[in-house]
């Protein structure tokens, strides 16, 4: 079974702006393409799992969510990186899906279509509903300092649970994650 690398798209990927609605409003935080190339020549399965309530509230037609996700894939492929698959959840809050993170679906999704080991992978995001999603099904969790980051620490060091690390941002997150595999790789 392969292991993979969940993440979380705005704030964690790219800027978080809000209701991201715009493809011309698609910015990538710095080193995330880079980053997201180094698991792309690893051959680590890299996977995005994001909210979207925008879509269900209105706000968001899902052709312009179409619109953002080929934007960004464009974006990254000028840096030589690729996405394999974008999950999103289009739900309201109040629909209690079981796909809308903290809750696992998209996760368990993923690892039915693309084959991937979830006590072997990994989560990245910038809020503490990103890794509640990932320790749910047994995923390690990385909190990075990008987007809501910063408050979500200080919010977790008291109210928990701590993430297994946290990093300045994806490039940090990825050089943990792959120090890591390897690690382990040779522990057995
Ligand atoms: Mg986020
Ligand atoms: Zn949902």
């Amino acid at each position: 079974m392969k292991w993979a690398v969940f993440m979380d798209r705005d704030g964690t990927v790219n800027e978080e702006v809000g209701y991201l609605d715009d493809p011309a409003g698609l910015r990538l935080l710095p080193g995330a393409g880079e980053a997201i190339r180094r698991l792309n020549a690893a051959r680590v399965p890299v996977l995005l799992v994001t909210n979207q309530s925008a879509i269900a509230r209105g706000y968001l037609p899902a052709a312009r969510l179409q619109a953002v996700h080929q934007e960004l894939a464009r974006q990254l492929a000028a840096h030589g990186a690729h996405i394999d698959h974008i999950y999103h959840c289009p739900h309201h809050p109040d629909e209690n899906c079981s796909c809308r993170k903290p809750q696992p679906g998209m996760l368990q999704q993923a690892a039915a279509e693309h084959g991937i080991e979830l006590a072997d992978s990994f989560i990245v995001g910038d809020k503490g509903t990103d890794l509640e999603a990932g320790r749910r099904v047994g995923c390690r969790t990385v909190l990075v300092l990008t987007g809501y980051g910063p408050d979500e620490r200080r919010r977790l060091e008291t109210a928990g649970p701590r993430p297994d690390f946290v990093a300045r941002d994806l490039s940090e997150a990825v050089e943990w994650i792959l120090t890591r595999q390897r690690e382990e790789a040779g522990d057995d």
